[in-house]
């Protein structure tokens, strides 16, 4: 790993535990001892630190590490038979190590494959399309001594455009470095004029003009500045950065070269996901064709003085780490806590120095805008939201894979293209976004919501359900994902979700009344208020809009209300006896 000279020791610390976690399978005593002594901090430090990520374990997990995507698409996919089928062939429970330690089973939160279900990572590399045979294959082949990485899967990545042949943005054939070549001719601020025309907004989900970031960074004097891609996608359902940045990382690569230029930053960092580490030598294959182009590095293109250069940070499964702030954090090497937000990274981001974060998509969508022109981009869309979005489609439908649509495209639309079935949940953006019903079919995708009647934004995920799944199962999977994922620093996200997962059990148990179902909505809209970043703003989401949504479903399950639902118990019977001591 090549590393800045901005860097400071401590920031290596994420590298460096990867490094003993591959070399001794575990984060051992003896290693948080060196640490400490390194980089003089005690070893409460280095031990919480290591503790905050999925993928540091403080105990040895085996010679080979398995972990079993536990997201709903996969429950609703066989992952019961799954986990089984692997704890019948490896010995090892769920969670713990067989007794000789050859094999590690975990389970973990949404690994980027919900289009090919039930999904594991081997050792960090990828099986799709999971079932009971393939499992003790995959397990024989791997006691026989076959290295995991030459038996797994190379993920299909299935691409469908509404924009006619040869308009799409993304994946038309890239030629490396037109769009830096471009951006040099015109100048730094026609490069932010040309973003600003094309109305390109932060594609994670919080949709920010990214014109407004590049603008504001550039605009402060202290030197150096950096260029940070977010390529920590960990919503469940999306994965449209894993296809971007496995079939375009050029265009990705070349989004951040020009957001430098257009800022005068100098150091650029991805800060890929730990669980897409099958793509790592991918992406630095991409960054020494970019330096050998001398389109990285010093005097790139043949200018005098626009030095920058691109380095890969690696997660280590924390889907928390998704929010900037936490993100710098952990770049740093600290637990991926959000800062509070007395600045913004713009001003005071990596080593409090100006940083811009844009994630994968944006930094793709910037390439592509300076390589076209905005004029030629804005053709594509509805005039008030111009260009195309990318959306990861799983779940019930026939054509699962992403889509690239243009604004203006309708939910109706995009449902009918993946050929969803008896579509009735239908979850956009992730858990931490909005349940759409039927009912929404005509409301149209656009970046800047005005009118919720019609319109929605969307970060980046269509998962679809079918009427034949249980809607208290999606939510209960939804909420248990947020509670792990909690970073834990503030109460109301902390405590809430865990008072949430406990209603749902209760209302699962037949036990709930409308007292309960009162409360749930108390707590999401306590958790909204008062939590300090997206993760505890939005955990409550899907409770509360399926409760809107769905309140004959809820009400049906104690007895108020019959729907022809199919569910596994009958919550009307187990409920009576409770009747009398209602509120
Ligand atoms: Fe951590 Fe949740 Fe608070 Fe965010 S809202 S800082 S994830 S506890």
């Amino acid at each position: 790993q090549k590393f800045f000279p901005i860097d400071p020791p401590g920031a290596r610390l994420l590298s460096e535990l990867w490094h003993y976690q591959r070399q001794d399978r575990y984060i051992s005593a003896d290693t948080i001892r060196v640490l400490a002594r390194k980089h003089r901090v005690s070893e409460i430090e280095i031990q919480g630190v290591a503790s905050f990520y999925h993928f540091f374990h403080l105990k040895p997990a085996g010679k080979h590490t398995i972990y079993l995507n536990t997201s709903v698409i996969s429950e609703f996919r066989g992952y019961e038979r799954v986990r089984t089928a692997f704890e019948q062939a490896t010995g090892a429970r769920m969670g713990s190590t067989d007794i000789s330690g050859t094999f590690g089973l975990f389970p973990t939160a949404c690994i980027g494959l919900s289009d090919q279900e039930p999904a594991a990572l081997i050792d960090f590399y990828p099986f799709t399309n999971l079932n009971v045979v393939r499992v003790k294959e995959i397990i024989q082949q791997i006691r026989e001594g076959i290295h995991p990485a030459e038996i797994c899967d190379h993920p299909a990545d299935h691409i469908r455009f509404t924009p006619p042949d040869g308009k799409s943005v993304f994946f038309t054939p890239y030629l490396r470095g037109n769009g830096i070549r471009r951006a040099l001719k015109i100048g730094r601020q026609a490069i932010i004029e040309e973003i600003k025309i094309a109305g390109l907004s932060g594609r994670g989900g919080a949709f920010f003009p990214t014109w407004k970031k590049w603008d504001a960074c550039r605009s402060f004097t202290s030197d150096p500045k950096v260029i940070i891609c977010n390529a920590d996608e960990g919503e469940p359902g999306t994965f449209k950065d894993r296809v971007l940045l496995n079939k375009q990382a050029g265009s990705v690569i070349e989004g951040m070269i020009i957001a430098a230029f257009a800022v005068g930053a100098t150091y650029g960092m991805i800060y890929l996901r730990g669980e897409y580490q099958w793509l790592l030598n991918h992406l630095e294959d991409e960054l020494v064709a970019f330096r050998e182009a001398g389109l990285l590095g010093k005097n790139i293109a043949g200018t005098d003085g626009f030095d920058f250069d691109i380095r890969i940070e690696l997660g280590a499964g924390a889907y928390v780490c998704g929010e900037e702030t936490a993100l710098l954090e952990s770049m740093e090497g600290r637990r991926g806590e959000p800062r509070t937000k007395w600045f913004y990274p713009v001003e005071r981001g990596y080593l409090q120095l100006p940083t811009v974060v844009n994630n994968v998509e944006t930094f793709a969508a910037a390439c592509r805008i300076l390589e076209m022109g905005s004029g030629e981009y804005c053709k594509r869309g509805i005039p008030s939201s111009p260009g195309t979005k990318i959306i990861s489609v799983a779940g019930d439908c026939q054509k699962p894979g992403i889509y690239e649509i243009e604004y203006g495209t309708s939910v109706g639309e995009l449902l009918d293209m993946s050929m969803a079935i008896d579509p009735l949940f239908i979850q956009v953006s992730g858990p931490s976004g909005e349940t759409l019903t039927t009912t929404d079919r005509d409301r149209i995708f656009i970046p800047r919501s005005i009118n919720p009647e019609r319109e929605i934004r969307c970060g980046g995920s269509l998962m679809v359900f079918s009427k034949e799944r249980d809607i208290l199962q999606i939510i209960m999977n939804f909420n248990a994902f947020f509670k792990h994922e909690s970073c834990g620093v503030c109460t109301p996200c902390r405590a809430g979700n865990f008072i949430i997962q406990r209603k749902l059990e209760k209302l699962r148990s037949g036990l709930a009344d409308h007292h309960d179902l009162h409360e749930l909505k108390s707590w999401t809209h306590i958790m909204r208020k008062s939590s300090r970043c997206g993760l505890g703003k939005t955990a409550g989401n899907p409770v509360l809009t399926a409760l809107e949504k769905f309140g004959e479903y809820f009400e049906g399950t104690y007895g108020a209300y019959h729907n022809d639902l199919i569910h596994p118990f009958d919550y009307t019977r187990a409920i009576a006896p409770f009747e009398q001591y209602k509120p």
